[in-house]
């Protein structure tokens, strides 16, 4: 495997859901060290200063989120299973039979799974009837709530977390896995710091790695504030429609390389700076989709919005996003690092004020 493919895997496995992220940081921590200066803050947002920024250049707020939609536990029922409630944005019925883990008081991940009546138990009427999320449950193979609370340590306010085991397929370039949304954002991200280190540019570089996107770009807002960027460039792992669009109207294709976002319900991009990456994308040859979404939001509308920063988004198509197993293609990874760093290269005082001009 490429040292590439062995980050997505990493960021892939690692375990982290709206909230609880801190094994993402942890992860992202360990493959930034000696690059710059990392700092974390109470909601678990890291940010990374490249070791050389200048602290007199623009300052670009690049952006990936930690977390992924997954599950907490409201309470344990009498039967001992886990009601919980959504964290994110989840279609009722993807969640039924699905495997999770749930990290319990005591920090350590304890196998489950979402619960589904056996099918010959069923009527009819429950085998054709929409899953409703108050009325799932997960198990943990305990049978009571006293066995769950005292033998298994897991309680009200335990998160519960998506359990797909990363795989690749060398020959095809293919990635399977869970939270691609916006794990590959976030091995883009580190593979950009990685590779753009000792390099000198002219602008200085925040790389924010922000929690909770999932449930309304909270992390991202925190972030920007703090920072107040020049410009934002935003990696996202945004939800492939080539499983079920036509082809005029397909927007976002794996294989078809990043997705550069013009519209959705949260953002515009700023249309200067969408025609220079869009530009850029054509002089280098790098294949890319632009898209006119008529739903989703991602963090470039938290940190544009806060102080009116030019922000583009560069997505990495993702199938199946918010559910537990994704598809994904390295090339579409590479394709956007690549796009990423050369924008990077580019950037400068006089460019970045172009994007502001009428
Ligand atoms: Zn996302």
């Amino acid at each position: 495997m490429t040292s590439d493919v062995e980050l997505v895997q990493k960021f892939s496995d690692v375990y982290g859901v709206s909230g609880f992220e801190q094994d993402v940081v942890r992860l992202f921590k360990d493959e930034t060290a000696g690059l710059g200066e990392l700092t974390i803050d109470g909601m678990f947002n890291a940010v990374l200063a490249r070791k050389e920024n200048t602290g007199k250049q623009p300052l670009v707020q690049l952006d990936a989120h930690s977390d992924a939609v997954g599950l907490l536990t409201q309470a344990v029922r009498p039967n001992g299973m886990l009601k919980f409630v959504p964290l994110g944005g989840w279609v009722p019925s993807n969640i039924p039979a699905m495997k999770v883990v749930v990290r319990n008081k005591d920090g350590e991940y304890i196998p489950g799974v979402v619960a589904t009546k056996p099918p010959h138990f069923m009527t009819a009427e429950e085998r054709n009837a929409v899953p409703k999320i108050p009325n799932m449950s997960v198990d943990v193979g305990s049978s009571s709530r006293e066995e769950t609370i005292n033998d298994f340590h897991i309680d009200t306010g335990c998160p519960i977390f998506p359990a797909a085991k990363f795989e690749y397929n060398e020959k095809k370039g293919l990635l399977f896995g869970k939270d691609f949304d916006d794990r590959l954002g976030a091995a883009a991200m580190t593979d950009i710091l990685q590779q753009m280190s000792g390099k000198q540019l002219k602008v200085d570089v925040a790389a924010g790695l922000s929690a909770q996107e999932e449930v309304g770009m909270r992390g991202a807002l925190a972030l920007a504030r703090k920072l107040n960027p020049d410009l934002a460039i935003v990696l996202e792992g945004v939800p492939a429609d080539d499983t079920f669009e036509p082809d005029w109207l397909s927007q976002t294709r794996m294989g078809g390389g990043p997705m550069l976002r013009d519209y959705d319900t949260t953002f515009i991009a700023n249309p200067n700076f969408q025609t220079y990456i869009t530009s850029l994308a054509d002089e280098l040859g790098i294949p890319y989709t632009r898209a006119v979404r008529t739903g989703g939001g991602q963090d470039g509308a938290a940190i544009g919005n806060w102080k009116g920063v030019p922000t583009v988004v560069v997505g990495i198509p993702v199938r199946y996003e918010h559910s537990a197993y994704n598809w994904g293609s390295i090339t579409d990874v590479r394709a956007a690092v690549n796009l990423t760093m050369a924008l990077l290269e580019r950037l400068d005082m006089d460019v970045i004020k172009r994007f502001t001009a009428l």
